[in-house]
């Protein structure tokens, strides 16, 4: 899943994008409103963490011109806890917000659920025949044992799990599971799901000749 940190703190943008990174998720960063909007329209990300006070363009207005093209969700990060900045926030389009200063933890968990709303998964398992995915822990059992992926591989699996019946290019997995800073020779999708496989069984996922992956219904 990849995620988009709009902050102007530098050392908040940081920690957050350190944070998110710990948690698996591919992070892109932007200092600046035009900046985080601009990427916003770049690239489908899973989700985007949004400062309200940004300088130039603020977080309202990004978020207003970026749901006249897209849905991503959003969560905004407000100063205050005013009940008119909550109203505008939930009015503008945002998805939820979380007051500053904020636990890191709760900011994970609204990301994890914002992603399962998102992807229409409001449940925090996904189950594929005898093969259970905790996207809480990030783990995955078989048979009700537990089976040890890459941080890559885990990544791979979930976005396909979040998207079962339907084919999964090989670019949208690239867009989605590496950022701005990922050195893409690292990263081949195909042996990636080539580990997956061996670990979790081959028909596990199908592939789609010229077309991409699938995990079938
Ligand atoms: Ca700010």
């Amino acid at each position: 899943m990849r995620i988009l940190v709009v902050e102007d703190e530098p050392h908040l943008l940081r920690s957050l994008a350190k944070a998110l990174r710990e948690e698996g998720y591919a992070v892109d960063t932007a200092a600046a409103g035009d900046d985080g909007l601009f990427k916003a329209e770049s690239y489908d990300y899973d989700a985007i963490v949004l400062d309200v006070m940004l300088p130039g363009m603020d977080g309202w207005q990004l978020l207003e011109r970026l749901r006249r093209r897209k849905p991503t969700p959003v969560l905004m990060l407000t100063a205050r806890d005013a009940p008119r900045d909550r109203v505008r926030g939930l009015d503008t389009g945002a998805d939820d917000y979380l007051v500053k200063p904020f636990d890191l933890s709760e900011l994970l968990a609204r990301i994890r659920a914002l992603i399962r709303r998102g992807a229409g998964k409001p449940w925090p398992r996904i189950e594929i025949r005898d093969i259970v995915i905790d996207v809480k822990s990030r783990t995955v059992t078989r048979a009700g044992q537990p089976v040890w992926l890459t941080a890559r591989e885990y990544a791979i699996l979930e976005y396909l799990a979040y998207h079962r019946g339907e084919v999964v290019t090989r670019t949208a997995l690239y867009e989605h599971l590496m950022d701005e800073s990922d050195d893409t020779l690292s990263n081949l999708v195909d042996v990636h799901v080539f580990g997956i496989r061996k670990k979790l069984g081959a028909d596990l996922i199908a592939t789609r000749r010229g077309h991409g992956y699938c995990i079938e219904i």
